[in-house]
């Protein structure tokens, strides 16, 4: 390659210098996504609840050469996310993706867990982009990932508020673009498909589940982590300079064959 290509390339999906927060960063999809940014040379910001349950995330990072700033908040508690998110200095990239899921009937929903769902998923995104939005207008630059997914788009049996929840995320997703373009935060979405993780490995345990979702994915099989870093990685980067309010959906192409 030549040093011309190099460069812009480089230009492109540069993460030199630049302070990426996650939520939701001690297991799953957002440690993942937390280690993609670290090894494109990118400092982090990590949350979850529990901040203990960082400390492998962050050592990791460090391993790679990276800072890694440890974050206990809990995004239902909207004061918390203004107390400890509120004054972190620049960061030039949000991922939102602190999620929570219960499966069951939807006669058996009660009030309390239709609020945990939705108060963690969709009322606790918005706070957390909004409080980390602040200071990106004060910069006049800033890119938020929210963590949508498939049920985003069609309606999953028993899993009502997680569905409301993530339809929700997409709504906000556009009306905050559309509202924050022009103070130059860029709002997009990553829509992933089926990945083992603390959440949904109650489906995974079942052999027969994992079987016929396999086989109703084109691409033959299920995501792996991975499989979504390039993803974020785009959307936070000057690649995607032009491009606000949509949703990446990363499954294989589960999607668009059903
Ligand atoms: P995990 O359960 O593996 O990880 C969830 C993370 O969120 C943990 O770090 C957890 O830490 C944190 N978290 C949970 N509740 C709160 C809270 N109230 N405040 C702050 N942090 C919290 O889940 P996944 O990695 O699977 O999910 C990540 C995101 O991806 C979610 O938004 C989920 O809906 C979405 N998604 C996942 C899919 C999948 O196939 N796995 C598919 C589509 C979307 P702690 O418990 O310490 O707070």
């Amino acid at each position: 390659m030549t040093n011309d290509v190099e460069n812009w390339l480089k230009s492109q999906m540069s993460y030199t210098g630049k302070r990426v927060l996650v939520t939701g960063a001690s297991r799953g999809i957002g440690r993942s996504l937390a280690m993609g940014f670290a090894k494109a040379g990118a400092d982090l910001i990590l949350t979850a609840r529990d901040a203990n349950a960082l400390d492998d995330a962050a050592a990791e990072i460090a391993d790679l050469g990276r800072n890694a700033q440890k974050i206990a908040c809990d995004q239902r508690d909207i004061d918390q996310i203004r107390k400890t998110l509120g004054d972190l200095g620049p960061v030039d990239v949000l991922v939102n993706n602190a999620g929570i899921e219960d499966v069951r009937p939807s006669a058996d929903v009660d009030e309390a867990l239709w609020d945990k769902i939705v108060d963690t998923n969709l009322k606790g995104a918005f706070f957390v982009a909004s409080v980390v939005a602040a200071g990106m207008a004060k910069r006049g630059s800033g890119a938020i990932i929210n963590i949508a997914s498939l049920t985003s788009f069609v309606g999953v049996p028993t899993a009502t508020p997680y569905t409301a929840s993530k339809s929700g995320i997409l709504g906000v997703t556009r009306a905050l673009a559309a509202e924050w373009a022009p103070m130059g935060i860029r709002v997009n979405a990553i829509a992933p498909g089926y990945f083992r993780t603390g959440l949904t490995d109650v489906f995974y345990q079942d052999e027969e589940w994992v079987s016929e979702m396999t086989g109703k994915v084109p691409m033959g099989r299920l995501g792996k982590l991975e499989d979504l870093q390039g993803a974020a990685l785009f959307l936070g980067a000057p690649a995607s300079a032009y491009m606000t309010g949509q949703c990446l959906v990363v499954d294989g192409g589960y999607l668009a064959s059903i």
